[in-house]
């Protein structure tokens, strides 16, 4: 039986042409990540340019509506929920969609100005 050493090649001789072999993709698992990441948390405003009217809901830099905001969305002729502005009256259009964490989530998905 042989045995086989298994020692780190080192061949560098000169110490210039030095090649440093790193796995790619070390199983490097992000096992706990932290619960509460920081978010950040605007007011929701209206679409609309010369408007930008508040709405009493807040919108993430991640473009999701905190809370379960869908129940108090109202919903159109075509089903659609959406948001008022209580300023111009233009419609936010919202959806539930599945966030990159996996969660069930609600996204402004258009906007329909008033004339
Ligand atoms: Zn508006």
């Amino acid at each position: 039986m042989k045995c086989q050493h298994s020692a780190p090649r080192q061949v560098c001789l000169d110490g210039v042409s030095q090649v440093d072999k790193r796995p790619v993709g070390s199983p490097a698992k992000p096992s706990d990540q932290p619960a509460k990441q920081q978010v950040k948390v605007q007011v929701l405003k209206c679409r609309k340019e010369s408007c930008r009217g508040l709405l009493a809901f807040e919108e993430t830099d991640e473009g999701y509506l905190l809370g379960q905001v869908l129940e108090l969305a109202e919903v159109d002729e075509e089903q659609r929920r959406f948001f008022p502005c209580p300023k111009c009256g233009s419609r936010l259009l919202v959806e539930e969609y599945v966030h990159r964490d996996g969660k069930l989530r609600v996204r402004v998905s258009g906007f329909i100005p008033t004339a």
